[in-house]
């Protein structure tokens, strides 16, 4: 499949002059622009939406990332920061007119205290490096999106990542300490600080999630945490997704905060078993996995807890993992759930929004009712525990009208979930792939807030120009208006 969304011309004599300014401090093979150097990065993990960059260039180290931006801000030629390329909201994508700059090489963990408990780590280091670098002490790094074989801590500093065991230990931003990044003008700036508090505005937290649009990140400073003693994982299965809503609500309600609380309705769950015999039931509505991790007597309390709640909660099958295999082989079958998804239809499009957990039950109608609407499958898989729903909608680009459908069909998803009360974006940001429905989830005060930051931080709009955040004339275009719960304007969205 492919479907340009911008063809940007290649303007040549521009393109020669940016790659000839960025050779004369950096490698030839450092500076990419033929066609079929550059073609490998013309999208990320939403590959519905490519662009050929006009420039990528390849640096290897800070001081070579700090002359690029210098060099750009100085040509006024727009940057887009890359790491791994896995994000799924077309963050990464390139821009025609623009240099890709890859953070790839910069893969280094500098150092790991374990006195300190952190580690400081370049921006190319994936994710998984980082706790299998300090699995000999005994830590390890807490967020683990299911992309972390390939992700780097670049990008999920720049998305604000999450997975499965972020309801206990948090997102990105509770898993860092530090920041340090350059600006487009070429400052070097840090943020955040060794201790817990530092002084002045949060910027650290600004920072996270700023999708590539503040400033590059060259290193992070993230925090390691002891690995838990033992783990186990119980898998429910219910007859009705409701029931399994209301389950993942009643283990919240009675205190116990898991390791991870995940769900899979009947589409998932059936696609994940056919491909990595996870050894998940297939003839029910949906199942839950909800782990516990800690000394063996927490885990023991806690397991016995759980079990008793989903059994009062309708559940119709309960499995407790009986070996750390047997726990990683149910996570393995989550873990897998995209890929298993990808094997049984041409494209899919995973979506990604934030709900109230109440709410999840009437999400999964409402879902159930657009599959009717769009004539399309979708197969639903979420962290349950802290409402973060990822409903993969399965389509072939190839049959005319399909990838316009689907892409219907998430944003009335998008709009849903905003009218009760959630969010357009849980962990993958908004890129380009949800910009228009910003004007949906903001009032236009609050966008033009998030464009004051922006001009703070980058005057001339350089650093990922048009994404996340949309002009107000974008909106009017869109002519869609903010919605909050309670003064919907749309007639179909819930009321309450
Ligand atoms: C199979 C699969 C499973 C996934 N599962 C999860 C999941 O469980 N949880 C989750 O949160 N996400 C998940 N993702 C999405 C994705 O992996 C994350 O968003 C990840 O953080 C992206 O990292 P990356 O290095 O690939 O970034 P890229 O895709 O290269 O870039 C993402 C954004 O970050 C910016 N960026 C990258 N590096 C830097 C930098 N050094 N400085 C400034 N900006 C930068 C880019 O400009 C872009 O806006 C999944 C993706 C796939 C394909």
């Amino acid at each position: 499949m492919s479907t340009v969304v911008e063809t940007v011309p290649v303007d040549f004599e521009r393109q020669r002059e940016i790659a000839a300014a960025l050779r004369a401090f950096m490698p030839r093979e450092a500076v990419l622009f033929e066609r079929e150097d550059v073609q490998p990065y013309e999208c990320d993990g939403l590959s519905a939406y490519r662009q050929l960059p006009m420039v990528v260039a390849l640096p290897e180290t800070e001081g070579e990332v700090q002359r690029i931006l210098e060099t750009c801000h100085a040509k006024r030629v727009p940057v887009v920061a890359r790491g791994a390329g896995t994000g799924l909201s077309g963050g990464a994508l390139p821009l025609g007119n623009g240099v890709l700059l890859s953070l790839a090489k910069l893969k280094r963990i500098l150092e790991i205290d374990p006195a300190a408990r952190t580690a400081r780590v370049q921006p190319g280091v994936r994710n998984l490096a980082i706790s299998e670098a300090a699995a000999p002490l005994g830590l390890y790094y807490a967020p683990d999106p299911s992309s972390q074989i390939a992700c780097s801590i670049g990008g999920n500093v720049a998305e604000n990542s999450g997975g499965v065991h972020c309801l206990k230990y948090g997102l990105t931003v509770h898993n860092i300490l530090k920041v340090r990044a350059i600006t487009i003008e070429g400052d070097i700036v840090e943020f955040g600080a060794d201790g817990l508090d530092s002084a002045g505005y949060d910027l650290l937290a600004l920072i996270t999630g700023s999708e590539g649009m503040l400033a590059v990140v060259t290193e992070v400073v993230v925090k390691l945490l002891p690995r838990p003693e033992t783990a186990q994982v119980v898998m429910a299965a219910f007859d009705d997704v409701a029931k399994a809503g209301a389950a993942v609500a009643n283990v919240i309600a009675a205190g116990i905060i898991p390791a991870g609380l995940e769900m899979m309705d009947q589409a998932a769950t059936l696609a994940v078993e056919h491909f990595v015999n996870a050894g998940y039931p297939t003839d029910v509505a949906g199942i839950l996995l909800c782990e516990s991790d800690g000394t063996a007597d927490e885990v023991a309390d806690e397991v016995r807890r759980v079990e008793a709640i989903m059994e009062g909660s309708g559940a119709t099958m309960i499995r407790v993992s009986g070996s750390d295999a047997e726990r990683l082989k149910f996570w393995a079958g989550r873990k897998a759930a995209f890929p298993a998804v990808g094997r049984i239809s041409p494209d899919y499009y995973c979506m990604d929004g934030t709900i109230p957990r109440r709410r999840l039950a009437e999400v999964l109608q409402k879902i159930t009712e657009l599959e009717r609407k769009y004539e399309l499958r979708c197969a639903n898989v979420f962290h349950a525990g802290d409402g973060n729903l990822h409903p993969l909608i399965l389509y072939d680009a190839n049959k005319p009208g399909e990838l316009e459908r689907t892409e219907a069909f998430g944003g009335e998803i998008l709009e849903f979930s905003i009218g009760v009360g959630g969010t357009i974006t849980g962990e993958h940001g908004v890129g380009i792939e949800k910009v228009n429905h910003m004007c949906v989830q903001f009032r236009p005060a609050e966008l033009e807030t998030f464009h004051g930051i922006k001009r703070a931080f980058d005057e001339h709009s350089l650093l990922n120009p048009g994404k996340a955040v949309p002009t107000l004339h974008r909106c009017a275009e869109f002519g869609r208006a903010h919605v909050h719960a309670g003064q919907q304007k749309f007639p179909d969205l819930p009321r309450f």
